[in-house]
């Protein structure tokens, strides 16, 4: 089974990519990792791919494909890929079709995990951070609840940041989520209840 994954951030897309990578064996793909590891292994790729990062421009979309066509061949792709931050155009979804149909392996769904941006924004404006541990708690946590460190907001999680990533997500999201409904393989999840609950709507949706 082949899915993208689409969600804004702070939505919960990391929680139920980990629980179906843990259930359903899927590999969890996502394109930063991919270049990180094909950069450290000093591939054809991901020298080319250095080379542009080096320049501080961005990887052109072919060589992204070509990165992901070779992340495909590895063993532990077998059962199939979660895809996280790949496609983020229309343009690349279209060369992603391409390349998925060439090696037979299609596209089973887009998943979006849906949360309404004004609860995203009180979700992540609310995360504090422990400076000791790195433990992710709430505004409610006067100290780490692990370890009784200092906790503290991060950058990120400032609301004008938080809210001005989520602009730039759904300008670029939105003619995605489109092409996805117009091909038909669009599954839209709300993701705005626990955890659990959610996943057992996403198993459901994709006949898991
Ligand atoms: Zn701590």
């Amino acid at each position: 089974m082949n899915i993208v994954l689409l969600g804004a951030p702070g939505a919960g897309k990391g929680t139920q990519a980990a629980k179906l990578v843990e259930d359903e064996g899927l590999c969890h793909i996502s394109t930063g990792d991919i270049l990180r590891q094909a950069v450290k292994d000093q591939t054809e790729l991901g020298l080319k791919a250095k080379a542009f990062m080096d320049a501080g421009d961005l990887v052109p979309d072919e060589l992204i494909i070509d990165l992901m066509k070779e992340r495909f061949q590895q063993p532990d792709t077998a059962k199939g890929v979660i895809l996280d931050g790949f496609p983020r155009t229309t343009t690349q979804a279209v060369a992603l079709d391409a390349m998925l149909q060439d090696l037979g392996r299609p596209l089973d769904a887009a998943l979006l995990i849906d949360v309404d941006p004004e609860v995203i924004v009180a979700r992540l404006s609310s995360r504090r951070m422990c400076r000791e541990c790195g433990h992710i708690g709430t505004a409610s946590d006067a100290v780490c609840p692990a370890c009784g460190g200092e906790m503290y907001q991060r950058d990120d999680d400032n609301e004008a940041t938080v809210r001005n990533r989520l602009d730039v997500y759904e300008k670029s999201t939105s003619p995605l989520i489109d092409y996805y409904r117009g091909c038909d393989l669009l599954i839209t999840i709300d993701g705005d209840r626990d955890p659990d609950v959610v996943y057992a709507d996403v198993k459901g949706a994709l006949g898991l």
